[in-house]
């Protein structure tokens, strides 16, 4: 087994989202596509508050490489935005990155959160 595939395997074996998107660790998943998994946040913020991931282990905006990958979140998002019937009142898509940006999960994921108005600046 070469080098790549053993940081794979094991980023994959401990990641929490790599095994929410595996199945191994169950979610209340509301949509998917090839590239994607879209679920429930376990502590939402907002009445609906969902989390929208890559299959693949991705660490964080900052790494993305694959614009498809990252456009396919971006749809599914919006697709899920439809089927929670929060589409025409409207919705905040965030991606927490690094430190700063309040990033607690290492694996990629964009938050959607609708169903309150928002407010700007955020915290
Ligand atoms: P962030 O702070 O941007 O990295 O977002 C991580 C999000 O993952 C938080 O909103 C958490 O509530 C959420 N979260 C953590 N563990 C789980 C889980 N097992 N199922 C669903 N959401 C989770
Ligand atoms: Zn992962």
């Amino acid at each position: 087994m070469c080098l790549t595939h053993i940081r794979v395997s094991f980023v994959t074996d401990s990641c929490l989202f790599c095994r929410i998107a595996s199945g191994e660790i169950p979610a209340t998943l509301v949509g998917q596509n090839e590239h994607a998994v879209a679920f429930r946040d376990i502590h939402p913020q907002a009445p609906v508050h969902l989390l929208v991931i890559p299959r693949r282990h991705v660490a964080s905006l900052a790494e993305a490489t694959d614009a498809v990958e990252v456009g396919a979140l971006c749809l599914l998002a919006a697709e899920v935005a439809r089927q929670e019937g929060v589409a025409e009142t409207g919705y905040r898509v965030v991606m927490n990155t690094g430190a700063d940006g309040g990033q607690t999960v290492s694996h990629l994921h964009l938050h959607l959160l609708a169903g309150r108005r928002m407010t700007w600046p955020p915290g």
